[in-house]
């Protein structure tokens, strides 16, 4: 089958409930994809970051081989023994005592819902079912029904009601409305450090270290969904890094799986994370043998190859060269590390597919934003050459 032949299946027999763009994986190396006929193509969105390591790093490949030849799933009814390494390096790099694991990004942001419920039931004493959470305009925190109840995108909520109550919206960034919105039934704040799906959205300088304080004075938790800006992306092993904030609660996904396998989890110290007991959470899969060997190795590559460092170098770069590039329709170039927005004033989809047919695959988010976000792996040289085709496109289109 040729890539039109496999497109023509998936529309056939798929739900439709994405619009990518018309270019069939086949093969993947490093920040190299390549289509069912062999054309190869750099990939500048690494699956909205879960590639960071680069795709099939030998290192988290040769785990996953090592692991599936052992035990690939015990189920949590029994121990298995990748799961206590597993939670012991994510302690360490999280620096909480610890950790509950999950497949999905939105899975993990459901875990912190429910504990930090719990939590303002059990320790705060809030009424029972009053608890609240406070989250920010322009929010994505997943596609389950509690998550897609947070967002302030009607989109994502058309025909799915009715919602799951409990939160108060605050525009990003404004910690007036913050002091406001918190009553004494508020449980925690739950914030993504940089807004990835609303644009790539950095908050105001101060935002993250003001909003900590605010929710330490009112003993409210403070949550960061690094799902997406985690793990080096932003050019900090964790975005909260940048105003050095450690959260209450750090909410991780993507990159936790090196590219290779689901794996999400929260962590935070033993006072949250101990309200639940055996039988108020979990899932078959979550902490599997097989994904648990997998973020092992895809946590070593990170610190092992310093790719929160090379993103911070490579990221201010290439934000530089961007900035250089005349075109009226670019409006704003903003990013951290490798995590970069570039705001058009008119739609970015057209720019994406002529940006794909000169070899290189990235993705438009809201609208007229398209999103650089390669693998941290990448090289100067291999940056170079994007610079050289994102100038090229956009200067000519
Ligand atoms: N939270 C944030 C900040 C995200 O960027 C995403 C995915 O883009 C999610 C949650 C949901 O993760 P998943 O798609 O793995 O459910």
């Amino acid at each position: 089958m040729n890539s039109t032949e496999m497109i023509a299946l998936t529309e056939q027999y798929g739900a439709h409930n994405y619009h990518p763009l018309p270019v069939v994986v086949a093969k993947a190396e490093g920040i190299w994809v390549y289509d069912a006929e062999g054309n190869k193509y750099m990939d500048m969105l690494s699956a909205y970051s879960a590639v960071n390591q680069g795709h099939r790093h030998p290192r988290i490949i040769q785990a996953l081989k090592d692991q599936a030849d052992r035990v690939t799933l015990t189920s949590r009814a029994f121990h298995n023994d990748q799961l206590g390494p597993f939670y012991q390096k994510v302690a360490e790099l999280t620096k909480k005592q610890m950790v509950l694991p999950m497949n999905t990004g939105a899975e993990a942001v459901e875990t912190a819902v429910k504990a930090v419920r719990r939590y303002a039931y059990d320790v705060k004493k809030v009424a029972p079912d009053q608890a609240e959470i406070i989250v920010c305009e322009g929010n994505f925190h997943g596609r389950t029904l509690t998550a897609v109840s947070m967002s302030s995108n009607d989109e994502y909520k058309r025909g799915f009601g009715p919602m799951t109550p409990g939160f108060k919206i605050i525009p990003y960034g404004d910690t007036a409305a913050l002091r406001q919105a918190i009553s004494k039934n508020t449980a925690a704040l739950i914030v993504e450090p940089i807004q990835g799906e609303a644009g790539i959205v950095i908050p105001r300088e101060g935002f993250l270290r003001e909003a900590y304080a605010i929710c330490k004075e009112n003993d409210v938790l403070f949550v960061a969904d690094e799902i997406q800006t985690g793990f080096g992306r932003t050019g900090k092993l964790f975005a909260c890094d940048w105003e050095d904030v450690v959260p209450d609660m750090y909410i991780l996904g993507k990159a936790l799986g090196g590219g290779v396998m689901p794996i999400s989890a929260v962590a935070a110290d033993r006072a949250i994370l101990g309200v639940f007991e055996p039988g108020s959470h979990g899932s078959t899969f979550g902490g599997n043998p097989l994904a648990c060997a997998c973020a092992i190795a895809a946590l070593d590559v990170i610190v092992d190859e310093q790719l929160a460092e090379r993103s911070l170098e490579l990221g201010q770069y290439f934000i530089e060269k961007l900035r250089e590039i005349q075109n009226p329709v670019i409006s704003e170039v903003r990013g951290r590390g490798l995590f970069v927005g570039m705001e058009l004033t008119t739609a970015a989809r057209p720019y994406c597919e002529a940006l794909k047919d000169k070899g290189l695959l990235c993705k438009e988010t809201h609208e007229n934003v398209i999103r650089f976000a390669p693998p941290l792996i990448i090289t100067k040289e291999e940056l170079d050459l994007a610079i050289a085709t994102i100038k090229s496109v956009m200067e000519t289109s």
